[in-house]
């Protein structure tokens, strides 16, 4: 347009004209590169900004993450319940520890720490109240060790302590009779005095192990020994092996051994006394061990009650129980079944309803089925014990409180407790015979039970003689291995077949 009104006609002459002669044009032709120039200044301008703004921002974040990243690894380390390191600290402690002994060739020790009642204590009073006692724990062992030394809580009732430099055994001796000693006073929970006691053992490097693992565990075989032995502290010496829990390893084991149905079921009889009948037998677990052969089940019920085992457990003894007694009922045999239950599976909310569907599979009369309970496990949560309890007897299911004697039972209590029968513990039983202190707590045992319209079975009849004297005092029932060791079902039978205990 501009070439044409400067030329008239538009040709690459007038073209360079018009651009020689018009401001404007050049203006027009600078214009792409001052954009150009304003937008670099602008945008780098608004980079810098942006890269200001992102510094501050990533030294707060990272302000941020270093708390976090703190408090995570406080945490990963610590033990959340007690504030004490945890397991993976007191490991790379004692590794550190090691190594310094290594090189400036003295001696260390480390020591575990069980508390021997705690159980106990957590069944009876609760896990609130377990906690409580715990954290007291902590602060009393913590007090007492010198600032180089350390304490862990490894889990459950159990601590370690390292001790990173000694001169020898004596100072390690020293500590453990101190640790002993800051427990002894009363512990004060919910307004009870309550006495704990602890067993230690202890391991010495370079003595008892050069490595880590092997201190850990040789301390832990000095601990189980000292418990066995009622102890308060135990240095490891190869003689202790014998303790050695084939426990540590057994635990992964057992849980295979659920899975894969390897435990049984033997059954011991329960007899009428008046006709001696059997009506019933006791399911009790065994696990027949590829390496340890059978092991009964003190070896390994407690560990399966701390570890929750106990339910699948549990599961697998009703099971095998079920199917048993439907087919002796079906051959013709009319008893019935006591199973243990432990407080970890009453307490279970779907417990109840996974029974009572078992038993409408198996096509088993509820009343055929007796739940044997001990006291602690009411105690454990005494309304939802009830609630359970009640439940399982509307169905039509008995209830025994077994090991009867050897809790804190309130009698006024057992009156409201939905029981048909008290199962008066064996470790009375077994001596009646010439202990008479033993004698008359089984005859008052069964006195008060008749007057509160209870059955009465004695555990633990070894002997005509106690028979004869339960039989004197009403006893209702008897089981021991007067009348059969528990067995497995097969051998069951054919032991009372040729025998004077009757089978209908
Ligand atoms: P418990 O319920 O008190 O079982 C009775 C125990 O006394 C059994 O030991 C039995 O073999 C033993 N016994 C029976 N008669 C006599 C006798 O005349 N003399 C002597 N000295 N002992 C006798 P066992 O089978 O070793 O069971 C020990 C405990 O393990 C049981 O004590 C029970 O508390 C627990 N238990 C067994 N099976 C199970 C189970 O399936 N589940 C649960 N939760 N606990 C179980
Ligand atoms: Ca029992
Ligand atoms: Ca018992």
């Amino acid at each position: 347009m501009v070439a044409y009104l400067g030329g008239n006609t538009i040709s690459l002459e007038s073209i360079i004209f018009a651009q020689k002669t018009n401001f404007a044009l050049w203006v027009l032709d600078c214009m792409p590169f001052i954009f150009a120039f304003w937008g670099q200044y602008v945008s780098s301008i608004m980079a810098f900004q942006a890269g200001a703004i992102i510094v501050d921002q990533t030294a707060d974040l990272r302000a941020q993450t270093t708390v976090l990243e703190e408090k995570a690894s406080h945490e990963a380390t610590h033990d959340s319940l007690t504030d004490l390191p945890n397991r993976i600290l007191f490991h790379d402690r004692l590794q550190q520890a090691i190594s310094a002994a290594q090189r400036h060739q003295h001696k260390l020790a480390v020591m575990i720490i069980d508390l021997d009642n705690f159980k106990e204590i957590n069944d009876t009073l609760g896990h609130f109240n377990g906690d409580i006692l715990l954290k007291q724990v902590g602060t009393r062992l913590h007090g007492t060790i010198r600032d180089l030394d350390s304490v862990a809580r490894l889990g459950g009732d159990e601590f370690a302590i390292l001790l990173p430099k000694i001169a020898g055994g004596t100072d390690a001796t020293m500590v453990a009779k101190k640790l002993s000693q800051a427990l002894t006073p009363s512990f004060q929970i919910s307004g009870l005095n309550l006495d704990v006691h602890a067993s230690i053992g202890i391991a010495i490097f370079p003595g008892d192990g050069n490595d880590r693992d092997t201190l850990m565990q040789r301390a832990e075989v000095a601990m189980y020994a000292a418990k066995k032995e009622t102890s308060e502290y135990l240095f490891y010496s190869r003689k202790l092996d014998q303790y050695s829990p084939k426990r540590l390893t057994l635990m992964a084991e057992l849980r295979q051994a659920i899975e894969q149905q390897e435990l049984l079921v033997y059954y011991q009889p329960k007899v009428e006394i008046k006709t001696g009948k059997v009506i019933e037998v006791e399911a009790l677990v065994r696990w027949l061990h590829p390496e340890h052969g059978l092991l009964l089940p003190d070896e390994f019920i407690p560990m399966a009650e701390r570890t929750g085992l106990i339910k699948p457990l549990t599961s697998l003894i009703v099971d095998h129980s079920l199917k048993q007694i439907s087919s002796w009922n079906r051959e013709g045999y009319e008893i019935g079944v006591a199973i243990n239950i432990s407080a970890g599976v009453l307490l279970d909310p779907q417990f109840p309803d996974s029974l009572i569907g078992l038993l409408a599979g198996y096509r088993v009369n509820p009343a055929s089925i007796v739940l044997e309970i001990t006291e602690t496990t009411i105690m454990a949560d005494q309304e939802r014990a009830m609630e359970t309890l009640l439940r399982l007897k509307d169905v039509g299911l008995r209830i025994s409180l077994d090991d009867f004697g050897t809790g804190y039972s309130s009698l006024a209590y057992l009156k409201h407790l939905p029981v048909y029968e008290l199962k008066i513990d064996k470790s009375f039983v077994m001596k009646m015979d010439h202990n008479k202190d033993d004698a008359v707590i089984v005859k008052i045992i069964i006195q008060l039970g008749h007057h509160l319209g209870l059955k009465i079975t004695a555990e633990g009849v070894e002997s005509d003689t106690i028979y004869q004297q339960l039989e004197q005092l009403h006893c209702d029932i008897a089981q021991g291995f007067l009348i059969s060791k528990p067995l497995p079902a097969e051998d069951l039978i054919a032991h009372l077949k040729n025998s004077r205990w009757i089978m209908t």
